[in-house]
């Protein structure tokens, strides 16, 4: 039997209980889930790669079946790779299905046939990017509530 082995792509930067919440959910639908740090040279990131991919391990520590990664160039690419059939990805609202729906359409011609499941945040952490994890860090403020226990910018 072929295991069947997630990507879930991003920049991580930094990771959030939005993300952390999707892999949980997302688990029982696979065997593995690779929680992989999309690296592209010309992106400003807040945090280097190393310190987002050490708080993506302590995070899933105890969780088996998810693994950390970083890869550059197309996300299909890596998946062929690396053996995976599918992608995950999350969607807080219209404006991530716009988005959403190209790349993965996209994906699925460049990947020969990869596949993305999406799954709907729960409304708990719809609210919550990294994006604005980055600005409430930037400004000097408490982004605990929107972040794992063990990401501590
Ligand atoms: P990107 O570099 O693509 O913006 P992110 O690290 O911001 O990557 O997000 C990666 C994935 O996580 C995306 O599919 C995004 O929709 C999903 N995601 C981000 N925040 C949340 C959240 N609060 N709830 C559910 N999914 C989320």
């Amino acid at each position: 039997m072929m295991s069947k082995i997630a990507v879930f792509p991003g920049s991580f930067d930094p990771i959030t209980s939005g993300h952390v919440d999707l892999v949980r959910r997302a688990l029982p639908l696979f065997d593995k889930i690779i929680v992989a740090i999309g690296v592209n040279s010309q992106k400003q990131t807040l945090f280097p790669l190393e310190q987002r991919m050490s708080w993506i391990k302590a995070v899933f520590e105890e969780e088996p079946n998810v693994e950390v990664d970083w890869f550059e160039n197309l996300t299909a690419h890596y998946c062929t790779r690396i053996g995976a059939r599918y992608l995950l990805r999350g969607l807080r609202n219209a404006s991530d299905f716009d988005y959403e729906k190209t790349i993965s359409q996209l994906n699925h011609i460049v990947g020969g046939g990869l596949e993305t499941i999406f799954l709907i945040s729960d409304p708990a952490y719809s609210h919550i990017s990294s994006t604005i994890v980055r600005e409430i860090i930037k400004g000097g403020g408490d982004a605990s509530p929107f972040l794992p226990a063990a990401v501590m910018p």
